[in-house]
């Protein structure tokens, strides 16, 4: 309206017609305002009385148009045109017709706009109001709200979790077991198809339960049914060859028999190839009979303690010639082990070994075999042992190695295989390895050899006999020229062990060289341990070479061979050397051969073997020997006599006591324990009271004792004797207790040489060196109370279960169906067998050994035993005749003692087997054994004539 009056008044000052336009415009331009705000306040509540007034308005200013706009715009205009004047306009304006309008027009604005203005503070006022109001009703709208969210939600919770905790209640039922659980299904929503799963689930679970249980069922019964019988079969396995060996021993023993008659060439050689392949046969057998034993659960350990490094020399010996005939150096132990003393079964050990030393010298064509045992303490006196038998041959391909413990595998298993064998080894060895608690294992490379170890963890033992105090080597300065490298490693070691100055050279040139070297920087050697066979130069070359240099006249050569023969001690001592060892060496003999080499070279002693040591202990003493047996009188005076012994011999307590008292100056006495008229208990309680007159109280007294029983011992220690000495009495056990309880100014050196003898290594007996014995007791046999004593020699070879009189046995009853029984004779009839091989009719070997080779002693007392057992004989058939059962045990006594002095084992068994018989008055049996005794000492005789002409 401003804006249009304005324009208006212009253009009537100025008549300008752009103000006319703008005056058209804003006339218009209220109109469309005053439109539009029509149509704004017609949508609201109070529209009524507002749009009357904006209807006044507008009216308003269509009149002030009518009246003074237009008009007075016309007039101007006219004016402009000059057809009026200015006056009329001014006359016209000044009537103010629309002055009034128009300011009636802006009080009726104003007024609007102030009304509007209340008007609109009120509206905020009422909206004010009504927002709080909405806030208010909000907030108790949304606290209504949640509270129902929150009951549903602890409704659906209570709803799940009892679901939940149904189906949990019942997984565990299934976890329990109890396939037959069902859960409720109440809903058709999520819970109730999960129940519904459930349910169908455990259905299914039900059903493949009760098809597994049956299938189960029948399993069992196919395992059941499949270990009876594979039980059946290692029992039929056991029995087969225990029946084998029966009469395969008898082709063996015949063959033996057949070797010794007179035969030509063609003839030898047949019978010598029965023997060998009779020998294969009876290998499988015996692996047979092991693997079946295993397999029925019956392989029985016995724990026993032994010298792990004696057991170890006396199987490198054993195995020594098969492999040295095949050119193959077998060096065993291949490390020091000494007065290493362990519990256990030296027999299974020992058969491991034999079987992967077999193997590794069968496997193996050129190079060597060499054994090494480590002991490594573990937890309380147990120690951890691993064996390592290493070989340079064929080896093992990886995918052989994988099944090679199986049973009959081969890695070989072709029918045109070069080595034979039945690949049950193997398997024995992993078998005997586990149940003795240890792990067996191989490493190979073929074509480079292999290492077959195994591992052990067994108790350590306390020596046996004291441990050999070492004599100070100190002073000798080794040359070892071998061209062996583990030969090398093990001197070296051993040499180490002992604090003995070495050097080691690989062939004869190096070692000359080095012994030159030695002596012209002052420092020469004094023993040269020489390896006959070595390429280049030689020993004999080396020796010879050292012998023509004046410079090293002082060394001392000992000659290391393996291919001893008879004659050879001479040869060598031609050759130059001063000594002698045959390979394999044994620990032992080279320590005392250093110990001698070089004392024998100052008092010029001659050649030194292994045995010189032995041979040059002597006494100057006289002996009084208490026994009544003649036949052991005989022996033990011969083997006194060797030690340059002067021999008494007493047969019973009172001869002995009046001898003592006779004023010869005894410094020893040999008693007997069980003698007629008094025995050597009494006997010692006289030397020992010193009521006694006329008697040396102090002298010392050792026991000799057939029986070593538990308790032997305590009973002659008790009786005042000072020692004991089991009986067969051997050289070397007497010599222990000569050079012990003999004084020591009666020793004397000896002058032998031993060159004119046979040179005892060059024999088929090797192991002449006697074992020194092991004596434990072992707990009683089932149902007997006595202690049974074994008398285990170091091999592990335990020569009879003395005990029971198995010779005695009647013939056994057919076999029972019971498979247990069957077993059980097969176990009688093995033991039995056992003690055949164990119990030989004449131990031959055992007697040169405990006699040293003088087959004129052995003739001796053979004839002297030919005698006394005819008296025997005849004393035992009266004292049967007369039921005296305590003389025939007696006279038993007596005939075992003696005749296993002599290597009549067989008899001595049967004898001692019929003491315990006759224990049981039983006359039949008594009449029985003796009988079987006669037929001993028959074929006794017969092997005695044959072997000693
Ligand atoms: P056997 O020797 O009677 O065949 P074993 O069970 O003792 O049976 O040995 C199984 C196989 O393992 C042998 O046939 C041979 O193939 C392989 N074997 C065993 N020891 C050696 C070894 N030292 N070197 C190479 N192969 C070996």
């Amino acid at each position: 309206v401003a804006a249009m009056s304005s324009a208006h008044r212009q253009f009537l000052l100025t008549g300008d017609e752009r103000l006319l336009l703008q005056y058209q415009n804003s006339g218009e331009s209220f109109r469309l305002n005053v439109d539009e705000f029509k149509a704004l306040v017609a949508g609201s509540f109070d529209a009524g009385e507002m749009l009357v007034k904006i209807g006044v308005l507008r009216e308003q200013a269509d009149l002030w148009r009518s009246v003074a706009g237009d008009p007075e715009i016309a007039l101007r205009t006219t004016l402009t045109q000059a057809s009026a004047s200015m006056a009329d306009v001014t006359r016209l304006i000044e009537s103010e017709t629309g002055k009034q309008i128009i300011d009636s027009l802006k009080q009726l604005i104003e007024a609007f706009i102030g009304e509007e203005e209340a008007l609109n503070l009120s509206r905020a006022d009422r909206a004010e109001t009504a927002a709080e109001d909405s806030l208010a009703q909000a907030m108790v709208g949304t606290v209504i709200s949640v509270l129902v969210a929150l009951l549903a939600a602890f409704y659906l919770l209570r709803m799940i979790l009892s679901s939940l905790a149904t189906l949990s209640r019942a997984t565990k039922q299934v976890a329990d077991g109890d396939f037959a659980v069902q859960i409720p299904i109440e809903t058709d929503d999520e819970i109730g198809r999960l129940g519904q799963s459930f349910n169908s689930m455990t259905e299914q679970l039900s059903t493949t339960m009760e098809q597994m249980e049956a299938t189960q069922l029948g399993l069992n019964l196919k395992k059941a049914e499949a270990e009876v019988a594979n039980q059946s079969k290692s029992e039929f396995l056991a029995n087969m060859s225990h029946e084998i060996r029966t009469p395969m021993n008898g082709v063996i023993g015949m063959t033996n028999l057949l070797l010794d008659t007179h035969l030509d060439a063609a003839q030898y050689k047949l019978a010598r190839t029965v023997k060998t392949s009779a020998e294969s046969l009876l290998c499988i057998i015996n692996d047979i009979l092991d693997f079946s034993k295993v397999e029925s659960g019956k392989m029985e350990f016995e724990e026993i303690d032994f010298n792990l490094g004696v057991m170890l020399e006396d199987l490198g010996s054993t195995m020594h010639f098969q492999a040295e005939d095949k050119g193959l150096a077998l060096i065993c132990p291949a490390n020091p082990v000494i007065d290493q003393w362990i519990c256990g079964d030296p027999g299974r050990v020992r058969q491991v070994l034999t079987n992967l030393i077999g193997n590794a010298i069968k496997f193996t064509d050129t190079g060597e075999v060499a054994i090494f045992a480590y002991c490594h303490p573990s937890a309380g006196s147990r120690c951890e042992l691993r064996f390592e038998i290493k070989d340079t041959g064929i080896g093992i391909s990886a995918d052989q190695q994988a099944n090679l413990f199986g049973k009959f595998t081969q890695a070989d298993s072709s029918t045109t295989r070069k080595y034979g064998g039945t690949g049950l080894g193997l398997s024995i060895s992993k078998q005997l390895v586990e149940l003795m608690g240890g792990e067996i294992g191989i490493e190979s490379v073929e074509g480079e050899g292999s290492t077959f170890w195994f591992t052990l963890n067994l108790q350590t033992a306390e020596p046996a006999e004291p441990i050999t105090r070492r004599v100070d080597l100190k002073s000798q300065k080794v040359l070892v020229v071998d061209d062996n490298a583990t030969n090398r490693e093990l001197m070296h070691q051993l040499l180490d062990i002992w604090g003995v100055r070495h050097e080691l050279a690989v062939d004869g040139q190096v070692g000359l060289t080095m012994a030159e070297t030695a002596a012209a920087s002052d420092d020469p050697f004094t023993v040269g341990l020489i390896d006959m066979h070595m390429p280049v130069m030689d020993g004999e070359q080396l020796c010879q070479a050292i012998r023509a240099n004046a410079d090293l006249c002082d060394m001392g050569l000992v000659v290391v061979t393996s291919q001893a023969r008879r004659g050879d001690a001479k040869k060598m001592k031609a050759i130059g050397f001063n000594g002698y060892l045959s390979k394999p060496i044994q620990q032992s003999d080279l320590y005392n051969l250093l110990q001698n080499v070089h004392a024998g070279l100052d008092e010029d002693q001659g050649f030194i073997t292994r045995f010189t040591h032995r041979e040059t202990l002597q006494f100057k003493a006289h002996v009084l020997v208490v026994e009544d047996n003649t036949t052991n009188q005989t022996v033990i005076q011969g083997v006194l006599a060797k030690f340059g012994i002067t021999v008494d011999v007493a047969a019973n307590g009172a001869e002995a006591i009046s001898a003592l008292t006779s004023g010869i100056n005894y410094r020893l006495v040999l008693m007997d324990c069980q003698m007629p008229v008094m025995d050597g208990y009494a006997a010692t309680q006289q030397i020992r009271d010193p009521a006694t007159p006329q008697i040396n109280h102090q002298i010392p007294v050792i026991a000799m004792t057939a029986n070593v029983m538990q308790g032997d011992r305590e009973k002659c220690l008790a009786a005042g004797m000072d020692d004991y000495i089991a009986k067969p009495i051997d050289n070397i056990k007497l010599r222990q207790k000569l050079e012990q309880w003999l004084p020591a100014e009666t020793r004397v050196a000896s002058t032998a040489d031993d060159d004119d003898k046979p040179d005892p290594a060059a024999s088929d007996v090797v192991d002449a060196e006697p074992k020194a014995e092991l004596i434990k007791v072992t707990p009683a046999v089932a149902g007997s109370t006595d202690q049974t004593v074994q008398r285990v020699d170091q091999v592990g070879q335990i020569p009879s279960q003395q005990s029971q009189p198995q010779q005695l046995q009647q013939p056994q009853q057919p076999q029972q169906p019971q498979q247990v029984e069957q077993v059980e004779q097969a176990e009688q009839a093995e033991q039995a067998e056992q003690a055949e091989q164990l119990n030989p009719v004449f131990d031959y070997e055992s007697i040169c050994r405990r006699l040293d080779d003088d087959v004129e002693l052995m003739r001796d007392i053979s004839l002297v035993f030919g005698e006394d057992m005819q008296r025997q004989l005849s004393a035992l058939s009266d004292a049967v005749a007369g039921e005296d059962f305590q003389h025939v045990m007696g006279i038993c006594h007596t005939v075992s003692g003696a005749a296993g002095n002599i290597g009549g084992m067989a008899l001595s068994a049967t004898a001692q087997d019929l003491q315990l018989v006759a224990k049981t008055q039983d006359l039949r049996a008594v009449r029985d054994g003796i009988k079987k005794m006669a037929d001993d000492f028959a074929r006794l005789q017969v092997e005695m004539n044959t072997k000693l002409g």
